[in-house]
């Protein structure tokens, strides 16, 4: 594969991610190449690291690197309270707030379901 066909393709897969569409990709892309040393490398590297390394949570379907989540290894999360949340988005949202202290549950995980596009409306 020549290189300018991998760059359309990272463009290409950059596109499905949400909130990038063609042009903010490709410009993405650009910009990541003009800082190759600064950002490309590092951010390939980060990438193929959590792509080995991520996985959801046994305990709470969080997402992280154990079997068990950082929230569920603490015991300063240990609280007896926990709260419902129905996606890890929701999750990380309430741990950006810092609004609770206690430990989470996601009931569905999603991280596991692989419908075909067509089927989202
Ligand atoms: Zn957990």
């Amino acid at each position: 594969m020549s290189a300018s066909r991998d760059i359309d393709s990272l463009i290409d897969m950059m596109a499905r991610l949400p909130g990038l569409g063609p042009r903010s990709a490709r410009r993405a892309v650009l910009h990541m190449i003009r800082k190759k040393e600064l950002l490309l490398t590092p951010l390939a590297d980060l990438m193929h690291h959590v792509a080995v390394t991520v996985r959801e949570c046994a305990r709470c379907g969080n997402i992280g690197a154990g079997e068990l989540c950082d929230i569920c290894t603490s015991e300063k999360r240990a609280t007896g309270e926990i709260c419902v949340v129905e996606d890890v988005a929701d999750l990380w949202a309430m741990e950006r707030a810092a609004v609770f202290k206690g430990r989470y549950h996601v009931p569905v995980s999603y991280t596991h379901l692989t419908l075909p596009t067509s089927d989202l409306v």
